[in-house]
Formats: C-alpha cells, structure tokens, sequence
C-alpha cells in the first residue's frame, strides 16, 4: 500500500516562490487548491480534481480577512491545521506542499493596519479602509463582483480576487482548482484570469454534499442539530425546481417563489435566491439556455449558500 505522503509545510511567500522555481526548474507542473482551512472531503475533491491535471500540488490554508466586513464571522471562523494535514495525507498522492502563510498582507515595514473601521485580529489589514493602510491595492472584476453574494458583501470579491492574485503570483501555478459551490467566485476568478493574462488554467469541480444533500461547508459546524435539519430544505427544494424546469416550467419567477417558499416555511431567512445564466451570472426571466440557480439563506447565525446548474 502506498504510504501517506507528508507534505512540506510553508509559511513563508519567498520560500513557497522558491519552491515553485525549482519544481519549474525540474520541468514539474504546479496544481494549486487555494482554501481557508477546516478541510473537508470538498475541499480533498478538489485536490483529487489537480491530481489530474498537474504533477505537483499545493493546497493553501489561508483565512484571509481581506474579504470579511467587521461584522463578519472572521474571528469565528473554523481551523484545526493539524487534522487538516491528516485529511490531505489519506488523499492518495497527497499533497507536496501546504502553503500555510500567517499574514499575507503583512510587508514588514511597520504597514500593518490599525484595524480602525475594519477587522482587527493580530495585526492584519483592514478590509474596509483603503486609506492610511499598509495595503491599498485591490483586485476587482466590476460587474461580476457586484451581484448574488456581492449585494449582502460588498467587499468581498474584492478581498477573494485580490487574495487569489497574490496566491497566482507566490505559488505560480499552471492549474489552480475552485469548487462550484462558490459559483460566482469560480466565475469570477475564471473572468480575472482571462482578462489580466494569467498564464493558469482555471478548473472547476463538482460540489460535494453530505450524504442527504447538504452541501458541504466548513461553516457546517456552527449550525444546531435543528438548524442543519432545517437547511436541507435548500438542496432539496433546488433540486425540485431543477426537475420542474427540466419538465419544462421554464418561468424564473415561479421557480424562485416555490423554492423561498420551501426554505421559509423551514425557517429559513433567504438572502437571495436567483436564477442566472451559467457564465454572465446575469438573470434570466426564462429558462431557454443553461443556467445556475444560486441561493444563500440563513439558518441561525450560520449563512449557507448553494447552488444548481439547470440545463434547458
Ligand atoms: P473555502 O475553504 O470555503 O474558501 O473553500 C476553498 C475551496 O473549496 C473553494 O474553491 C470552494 O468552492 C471549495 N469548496 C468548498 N466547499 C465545497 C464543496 N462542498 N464541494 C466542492 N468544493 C467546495
């Protein structure tokens, strides 16, 4: 049986550059799955995902407070590195390297934020303040950013696509692997790459869901018993309109009514729920060419978002 391969834990950029240089410099292909950590068998999907692609692999575990708002749930946010390297190590082939920075927009010249109006947790940016901070340059794909989870946070995608750049240029990958869950940031980071001429192939992979349909999500964990019960009520009413429109009720609207009726009546609190075409991300009245129906609801304090391709 092959044995579990222990990964090289990297904190530092220039040495994860360095790395990749001399991987380059060995003629070796470079697969990245950038992640914020609290891994899960999502999350080991899509490390199966570059397995396929490239020779070498990084997984980054990176929390980046870039793209939480004040009243977001950074400082609760989910870790556990260590079961995180024994997740990646039952991968077979694993993963070379972890990339495992501790504050990536830290340039040690006393710029570190003073966290006023922003996220204070050890000294990192702030992500609402541009002014007076040590880090002031954004990445931002203008129309992309703005709708589905970029109307309840704003700032966001800024903080997702200036974070993935920074990434694309320590790790330099040739393939980097996002998952469909995120669908607006795998779209996102798509349209980025194309516009700006990073030489990377852009992947994306399947959504993986718990055995009764919740998609998996290192957010899981804060739901009660009660409240996960409860947030089946999106898969499965995704999944009901998925059927209908495939039987040909093609009308968004009422597909959209029945599914925030079905999460309600659950207890849901809906933040959106849309019906957009699968690349533009813009809404469509009917359903005539594939689209992606995205939701993101709340249940407790715990926000979930989902989503389903429909083929017309
Ligand atoms: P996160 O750690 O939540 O930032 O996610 C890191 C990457 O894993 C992103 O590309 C996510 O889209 C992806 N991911 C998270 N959950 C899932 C899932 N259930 N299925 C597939 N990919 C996922």
């Amino acid at each position: 049986m092959e044995q579990p391969k222990q990964p090289k834990i990297i904190t530092d950029k220039n040495e994860m550059r360095e790395w990749s240089r001399s991987m380059r410099a060995q003629g070796k292909t470079i697969g990245l799955v950038p992640t914020m950590g609290y891994l899960h068998q999502g999350h080991l999907s899509l490390l199966r995902e570059a397995h396929k692609h490239t020779q070498v692999f990084v997984v980054s575990i990176y929390v980046n407070p870039g793209q939480f708002s004040p009243n977001e749930d950074l400082s609760t946010y989910p870790s556990d590195f260590n079961g995180d390297i024994n997740k990646l190590m039952s991968v077979p082939g694993g993963v070379d390297v972890v990339f495992h920075p501790h504050n990536l927009y830290d340039y040690g010249v006393g710029s570190v934020g003073n966290g006023e109006g922003g996220v204070e947790k050890e000294g990192v940016v702030s992500c609402v303040k541009d002014g007076g901070l040590g880090h002031e340059t954004w990445v931002r794909v203008e129309r992309l950013e703005k709708g589905l989870c970029g109307k309840s946070r704003p700032i966001f995608f800024r903080g997702v696509a200036t974070i993935v750049t920074k990434l694309f240029n320590i790790v330099d990958p040739d393939v980097a692997v996002f998952g469909k869950k995120d669908y607006q940031q795998w779209r996102l980071v798509t349209r980025m790459v194309r516009d700006l001429d990073f030489s990377i192939r852009i992947i994306g992979s399947e959504i993986t869901r718990e055995k009764d349909g919740l998609a998996m999500s290192s957010r899981n964990v804060h739901l009660s018993t009660d409240e996960r019960e409860k947030a089946l009520s999106i898969n499965r009413s995704l999944s009901k309109a998925k059927d209908a429109a495939e039987m040909g009720q093609i009308n968004s609207r009422d597909l959209i009514n029945s599914v925030i009726e079905s999460i309600q009546e659950a207890g849901g609190r809906i933040d959106y729920a849309e019906i957009v075409d699968q690349e533009s991300l813009k809404a469509v009245e009917k359903i005539t060419s594939p689209v992606v129906f995205c939701i993101a609801a709340w249940f407790g304090k715990v926000r979930l978002i989902d989503n389903i391709e429909i083929s017309s």
